[in-house]
C-alpha cells in the first residue's frame, strides 16, 4: 500500500509529495514540527501536542495553517488513509513560500501544512532489556529549545556522534554541568532508589508531552517526582536513569559515557514507570 500524505490541502501519494524550493522550512528552517503517536488508531495525548504547536507557532511568529479543530480532522484522515493502528504522525508548519528573503514574507503568504504517517510499534520488550547507553556533549543549541522548530543540526549532530559512539543518545550539558535534555528526548535520573529526578521546564529544554503524562502518571501512581536541576556526575551516581519521547515511550539507560547506571541494566522504578505509560496508553486507546 502507498504511503498518502497531505501537502497543503491535498491528499497525495507520498512519493509524489512535494514542496516548493521557496519554502521558507527548506531555506532557512522557518518552521515548527510535531510527532504524535497512534495507539490503537487513536492519536495520544493530541491536546497536550497541539497546545505545544500553538505556542511553537506564537515564538516564531507564524500564523496557525489552520483551525485546531480542521487539523484534527486532518489528522484523522491521515491515519485512517495509512491505516495506522500504531505509528506516528508528523506535521510541520512553515512560513511558506515567498522569493528568498531573511526578513518575514509579505503578510498573505499562506504558511506551509505538510503531515504524513509512518507505521511503527513501540519499543519491543528486547529494546526495554537492552536499554540505552547516552553519551554526554556540551549544549550548542540556540536560545530557545523550548520552541519545536525544525532547525535541528545540532541534535542531528548530537545523536550521529551518539551512534559512532555505540550510544542510543546524547545528553546535552550546559555551561553549569547540568544536563539539559537528549537531542531528541528529555531525560531523567532516579535517586535514592525512589526519588524520580527531571530538570524544569523553560526555554532550555522542550516540554516534552511524554514528560508531562509521565509525571502525572507518576504521582498519579503515588511515585516522588522531584523537578530539578542534574549534573553528570549526579547522574552517574544514580540507581536508575532513563529517558522519554513519544517515540521512545520511557526507555532505561544503563551507561552514561560508557560507565554503567546502577547495576548495569534496567531499573525497577524505570520499568514500573513504563507499566504505567503503557497503561495510560491503552486506557486513551479504549474505545
Ligand atoms: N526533547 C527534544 C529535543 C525532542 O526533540 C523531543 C522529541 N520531540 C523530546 C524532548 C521529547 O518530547 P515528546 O515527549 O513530546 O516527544
Amino acid at each position: 500500500m502507498s504511503r498518502i500524505a497531505y501537502v497543503n490541502g491535498q491528499y497525495v501519494r507520498q512519493s509524489d509529495a512535494m514542496v516548493n524550493v521557496e519554502d521558507r522550512g527548506y531555506q532557512f528552517a522557518d518552521g515548527v514540527y510535531e510527532v504524535i503517536a497512534v495507539h490503537g488508531g487513536k492519536l495520544v495525548d493530541a491536546e497536550p501536542h497541539y497546545d505545544r504547536l500553538a505556542r511553537s507557532l506564537d515564538g516564531l511568529r507564524i500564523a496557525a495553517p489552520c483551525s485546531r479543530r480542521a487539523l484534527g480532522l486532518i489528522l484523522a484522515r491521515i491515519v485512517r488513509r495509512n491505516r495506522v493502528r500504531n505509528g506516528f504522525v508528523y506535521l510541520q508548519v512553515t512560513r511558506g513560500v515567498a522569493p528568498r528573503n531573511h526578513s518575514f514574507p509579505a503578510r498573505d503568504t499562506r504558511p506551509s501544512l505538510v503531515i504524513t504517517a509512518s507505521h511503527r510499534g513501540p519499543p519491543s520488550d528486547a529494546q526495554v532489556e537492552r536499554g540505552a547507553r547516552v553519551i554526554t556533549v556540551p549544549e550548542s543549541r540556540w536560545a530557545r529549545p523550548d520552541l519545536k522548530t525544525v532547525s535541528l543540526l545540532p541534535n542531528v549532530l548530537a545523536k550521529q556522534q551518539a551512534l559512532d559512539a555505540g550510544a542510543y543518545e546524547a545528553w546535552f550539558v550546559d555551561s553549569d554541568g547540568h544536563v539539559t535534555e537528549g537531542s531528541s528526548t528529555n531525560a531523567w535520573i532516579v535517586v535514592d532508589g525512589q526519588e524520580i529526578v527531571t530538570r524544569p521546564l523553560g526555554q532550555d529544554i522542550l516540554a516534552g508531552i511524554t514528560r508531562q503524562t509521565l509525571i502525572e502518571v507518576a504521582r498519579a501512581n503515588n511515585m516522588r517526582v522531584t523537578e530539578r536541576v542534574f549534573t553528570v556526575a549526579e547522574a552517574k551516581r544514580a540507581k536508575e536513569a532513563f529517558l522519554t519521547s513519544t517515540t521512545s515511550f520511557v526507555m532505561p539507560i544503563v551507561s552514561i559515557d560508557g560507565a554503567p547506571v546502577g547495576e548495569g541494566g534496567p531499573g525497577r522504578v524505570t520499568l514500573r514507570l513504563l507499566d504505567a505509560y503503557r497503561r495510560h496508553l491503552n486506557q486513551d486507546a479504549a474505545p
